[in-house]
């Protein structure tokens, strides 16, 4: 089993690289944002409580998404790979996704990171926002929230991944082509 977070800032094309990647390689794509969206739209307790913080642009906690995450992974027993994609987020995150995997036998074998600038960012996000009807998308302050919160609680995985060698950075200007094709480099090393 092959298993790789997809890392990065908001905007920097998670989201979009994993879709393709998912039937590339054919895995289970888990994406947290996605999971909490599928939650407020279908009305659900979990989806009232994420949805308070991310109006605000604030991660959800830790025990709440951790819970969550598990309860994702363990539908998917007989999967060949996973990509995480907007989890681990912070580094009690980390430290439970790490026992997860021991729990299955498995591990992380890297985490990719994509690199775009934070100004890129901002302007992607609101140019999504225009279409995407998601609210974290439609206001400045809540994007600069977002990228902000980022470098706060989630930017130091970086650090945590380089101790045990598994961290993979890759610039992630450019088109959905090239940049599929800068990912699969490294993940067809691993
Ligand atoms: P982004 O485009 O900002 O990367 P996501 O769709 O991954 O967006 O997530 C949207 C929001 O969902 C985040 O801003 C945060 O509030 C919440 N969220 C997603 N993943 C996590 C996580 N691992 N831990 C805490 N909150 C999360």
């Amino acid at each position: 089993m092959t298993n790789i977070v997809l890392f990065g800032p908001p905007g920097a094309g998670k989201g979009t690289q994993a879709e393709v990647l998912k039937e590339k390689y054919q895995w289970v794509h888990i994406s947290t944002g996605d999971v909490f969206r599928y939650n407020i739209k279908n009305n659900t307790e979990l989806g009232a409580l994420a949805k308070s913080y991310m109006d605000k642009g604030h991660l959800v906690p830790d025990t709440v998404t951790i819970d969550m995450l598990k309860a994702e992974v363990e539908k998917n027993p007989d999967a060949k790979g996973i990509i995480f994609d907007g989890f681990p987020r912070t580094e009690a995150q980390a430290e439970a996704l790490s026992e997860l995997m021991d729990r299955m036998n498995s591990q992380v074998n890297a985490m990719v990171a994509l690199e775009v600038d934070d100004e890129v960012l901002v302007q992607r996000l609101l140019e999504r926002g225009k279409s995407s009807g998601r609210p974290d998308d439609a206001n400045e302050e809540v994007i600069r929230e977002r990228i902000a919160e980022y470098y706060r609680k989630t930017d130091i995985l970086k650090n945590y991944y380089q101790q045990q060698d598994k961290y993979y950075g890759v610039d992630g200007v450019g088109s959905i082509k090239e940049i599929t094709e800068r990912l699969s480099a490294v993940i067809e090393t691993l």
